[in-house]
């Protein structure tokens, strides 16, 4: 296919140092070109000739023997060049992985030979080469860094700081490590002219432009997803060995373990990939870490991981039944669809406990948040802040918040943080001049119209309340199970986690005992956060999904 586009809409995109390309781009040597060459195929290309388009889905990479080829960016039609590659390097980027649509436009500048390697060679030679499987793994995940940060990509947001969906759009975006230009109404003047390019009215916002065509007004998660295909590749039919459902650290664990052990593993997620750990800003007791990580890196990280091992995993559904057809399991999903798995790891985790208040949900989203992201400290960059919790989220945002904000407010019913939060969080939260904590305190009332205005409250051993002038609310203040889709059919707790090993007792059908982290139904499990005495932690959760997958074996064996 040869493609010659008018050179009017094309632009430069900002330069890149060499040394920024370097590391986005390495250069493979001439051995391991000619190792490579064992697993592709040679291709003699036109100058001009495209590739793969922007939005073309299930394709391999190209490694340049001899010419050169350049990756461009395409947004409502003017295209903008990101990089251009010579001999050694190659193109490629995540979506080589899970079969997504491609971000950019892959063109070759002049006649030149490519090496092309398709998607299962691709995989074959991350998971049986180390040195060859780093080298790509890491320029894969550079580049969709860099794609973010600079908002290459097809998608367009236009929203308001003022709309609590353009928020749920943002992190649904922003957790799935999907690239987009956010324009704001309130912000940004020239936005009417967009608005009127595509005859939107303000009302309709958020509103989403895929592809520079298709124009979503406040769209679901789910509508979102099947916008930029990103189930795109999923074969759900036949029975899985294994289906997780939730991709928090447990679930990802759990899909890491099993797919590279050979597992044919499907997860059905009803967000984005990283669970609770998504929502904090730096996870710092997390093993290999030593400075910390954010809960949206380590999920994209351990997300590429698992599709690297191919596992399947399936984005914006919800497991909403669990039937048993003897064997295998059915797991009903929200959009009328039924996976079925020989195993099942239940990983869904829990969710944000709400404040008895009855205008709580008026301000969801535009004055109170759950999760302390990059995208929440934007809103209240300069503003004051309040943080309700004592738990080590509540430290990790205050510390996290005051970096943004003009003063945190951390409060907290107890008396104080020692049993609940720590040792280094404290000594931050002591140290901080940006931070004051109150104790044995409790919100009474949060006043506003269209956002959160002011927050009163009140301490419990003086009686005496304050009000502040306070529009951005964190709360943190723990989490319940998310079983009630199970209907009843595992056998609980009384705060609703699930049983599991010994605890079930007999409600356990079998003459065999249950496996430790197994259910009351046989070759079902449950890890992490929803399971009845884990402890709430990255690395217990990460540490029982993979523990649960030596217990499948021994289900599938049986
Ligand atoms: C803000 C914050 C900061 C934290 N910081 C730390 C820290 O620094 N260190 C630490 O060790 N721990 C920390 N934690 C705790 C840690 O994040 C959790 O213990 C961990 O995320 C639990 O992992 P999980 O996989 O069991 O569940 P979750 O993280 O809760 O993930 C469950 C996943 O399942 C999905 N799901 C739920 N129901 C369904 C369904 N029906 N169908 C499909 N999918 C479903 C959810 O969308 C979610 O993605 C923090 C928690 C929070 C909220």
């Amino acid at each position: 296919m040869v493609m010659t586009s008018s050179r009017e809409n094309v632009q430069r995109a900002p330069s890149e140092t060499p040394e920024q390309h370097a590391s986005l781009f390495p250069k493979l040597n001439d051995a391991q070109i000619a190792q490579l060459a064992a697993s592709g195929v040679p291709r003699h290309v036109q100058s001009r000739e495209i590739l793969f388009n922007q939005g073309t889905s299930d394709y391999g990479i190209f490694i340049v023997l001899d010419g050169s080829i350049e990756l461009v960016g395409v947004l409502n039609g003017v295209e903008t060049v990101l990089s251009v590659l010579g001999r050694g390097e190659f193109s490629g980027e995540v979506t080589q992985l899970s079969g997504r649509r491609s971000l950019v436009l892959c063109r070759a500048c002049e006649a030149s030979a490519l090496l092309e390697i398709d998607r299962s060679n691709l995989r074959r030679i991350m998971q049986t080469d180390a040195a060859l499987g780093d080298l790509f793994l890491r320029a894969f995940l550079l580049r969709r860094v860099y794609l973010i940060a600079n908002s290459v990509g097809d998608a367009v947001l236009i929203g308001s700081s003022h709309s609590s969906d353009t928020l749920c759009l943002r992190t649904f975006l922003g957790r799935n490590g999907h690239p987009y230009t956010y324009l704001d109404v309130d912000e940004d003047a020239d936005i009417q002219a967009v608005l009127d390019q595509f005859s939107i009215r303000v009302t309709d916002i958020p509103v989403l432009i895929c592809r520079g065509q298709l124009v979503l007004r406040n769209p679901s998660n789910a509508e979102t997803a099947a916008c930029f295909e990103l189930n795109a590749g999923i074969d759900e039919a036949g029975v899985y060995d294994l289906i997780v459902v939730g991709a928090g650290p447990s679930g990802l664990a759990a899909a890491v373990y099993g797919a590279s052990e050979g597992l044919n593993v499907l997860v059905v997620e009803s967000s984005a990939p990283g669970g609770q750990a998504g929502s904090s800003s730096r996870i710092e007791n997390y093993l290999g870490f030593p400075m910390g990580i954010s809960g949206q890196e380590l999920a994209n990280r351990a997300f590429v991981q698992a599709e690297k091992f191919g596992a399947q995993i399936s984005i914006a559904r919800t497991a909403c039944a669990l039937k048993r057809l003897h064997p295998p399991y059915a797991v009903e999903l929200d959009d009328g669809g039924s996976v079925q798995g020989r195993t099942i790891i239940i990983a869904a985790g829990s969710r944000y406990r709400k404040l008895d208040l009855p205008n709580v949900e008026q301000f969801e989203g535009v004055g109170i948040y759950y999760g302390a992201t990059q995208v929440e400290a934007s809103m209240c960059r300069g503003d004051e802040v309040a943080i309700v919790g004592g738990g080590n989220s509540a430290g990790q945002a205050a510390v996290f918040l005051a970096g943004f904000a003009k003063h945190v407010y951390l409060l907290v019913r107890g008396p104080g943080l020692a049993q609940t939060m720590s040792r280094y969080l404290i000594a931050r939260i002591e140290a901080s001049s940006e931070i004051t904590l109150r104790t044995c305190t409790n919100i009474e009332a949060l006043e506003g119209n269209a956002h959160l205005e002011r927050i009163r409250w009140r301490n419990t051993q003086t009686g005496s309340s304050e009000t502040h002038e306070i529009r951005h609310l964190f709360l943190m203040t723990g989490a319940d199970p998310n079983t009630a889709w199970l209907g009843g059919c595992l056998a609980l707790n009384a705060k609703r986690f699930i049983k599991t090993g010994t605890d079930i007792g007999n409600e356990w059908p079998l003459r065999r005992p249950p496996y430790l982290l197994e259910t009351s139904l046989p070759g079902v499990f449950a890890v992490g956060d929803i399971r009845a005495g884990s402890v709430k932690r990255v690395a217990s959760a990460v540490g029982e999904g993979s523990m649960a997958v030596q217990f499948v074996h021994g289900v599938l064996a049986e």
